[in-house]
């Protein structure tokens, strides 16, 4: 049976761990030919290793996706290995500050400058200049596609650290207006907004005993999530079988309350 992107292309930011490995090595599996890109250069080939050998193709490269031209690169050099570009998933991100132990955020009214201003760089510009390079090249080539952002329940939800919050809100309406200029050009752009997730991101809440169970005390099913739950959701946006939707942030969190 064919899988649900057979041939299609997709590139995968933050494609050296946690959501966007998970996501990566699921596209392959059905059927995609994946770029993993990740300011970690050895983390994105560990994707690519993992892909190759499960019988996939995927190329990996190194980006800091706050850089507009090296995203123009990245989607360069995917048309060159792969002829084109069909999915993006813009997955690279950072949580807030963390000062001193234990490893709280900063409340905004505390938190330095350039700390709120390097999260909403990394996950508010990062995301939007991702977005731009694969989304010109769509226009450009004709091309209609699928454009997903990890956003976060923190779009809703004003979590310890608002940098992060702020930046995620940010992404969640970037999503709807992008939705809205490229859905004549047959691209759709949605987000993924997902609850607390084991990956290394969330290593230190997990590991705190406090904070885990204040987590767990706000996710009615009363569990982190894995990263291939949002995979699986990531796959859905980006398949077919989500043609008819756009400008839309599906959270796969557990069922946190977000009002
Ligand atoms: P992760 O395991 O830390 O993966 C994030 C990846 O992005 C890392 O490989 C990181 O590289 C990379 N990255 C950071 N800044 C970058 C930049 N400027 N350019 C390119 N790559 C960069 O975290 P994750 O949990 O998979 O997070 C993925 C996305 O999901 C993020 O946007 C996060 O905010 C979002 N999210 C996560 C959760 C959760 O519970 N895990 C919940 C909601 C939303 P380095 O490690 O080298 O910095």
């Amino acid at each position: 049976m064919a899988g649900r992107l057979e041939g299609k292309v997709a590139i995968i930011t933050g494609g050296g761990s946690g959501l966007g490995r998970a996501s990566a090595v699921r596209f392959a599996a059905e059927g995609a030919m994946v770029c993993a890109a990740d300011l970690s250069l050895e983390g994105a080939a560990e994707t690519v290793h993992a892909i190759e050998t499960a019988g996939g193709k995927a190329i990996a490269f190194q980006i800091d996706t706050t850089d507009e031209a090296a995203n123009d690169e990245m989607v360069r050099r995917t048309v060159e290995a792969f002829g084109g570009v069909d999915v993006l998933l813009a997955g690279a991100g950072i949580g807030s500050a963390r000062p001193g132990a234990p490893p709280i955020p900063f409340p905004v009214l505390n938190t330095p400058a350039d700390a709120f201003r390097r999260v909403i760089d990394v996950n508010l510009y990062g995301v939007l200049f991702s977005d731009r390079a694969a989304g010109r090249w769509m226009v450009a080539n004709r091309r209609p596609g699928s454009i997903i952002n990890i956003a976060s329940v923190a779009a809703y939800v004003a979590l310890p650290g608002g940098a992060y919050s702020v930046s995620k809100a940010g992404v969640h309406m970037l999503t709807k207006v992008l939705a809205q200029e490229l859905a004549p050009a047959g691209i759709r752009v949605n987000a993924i907004g997902p609850g607390f997730i084991e990956t290394p991101m969330t290593a230190m809440l997990r590991e705190d005993e406090a904070r885990r169970a204040w987590v767990l005390g706000m996710t009615p099913l009363g569990r982190f999530g894995r990263p291939e739950e949002v995979a699986s959701t990531a796959l859905f946006l980006a398949s077919d079988e989500s043609s008819y939707y756009t400008g839309e942030l599906l959270l796969p969190s557990g069922g946190i309350f977000h009002g």
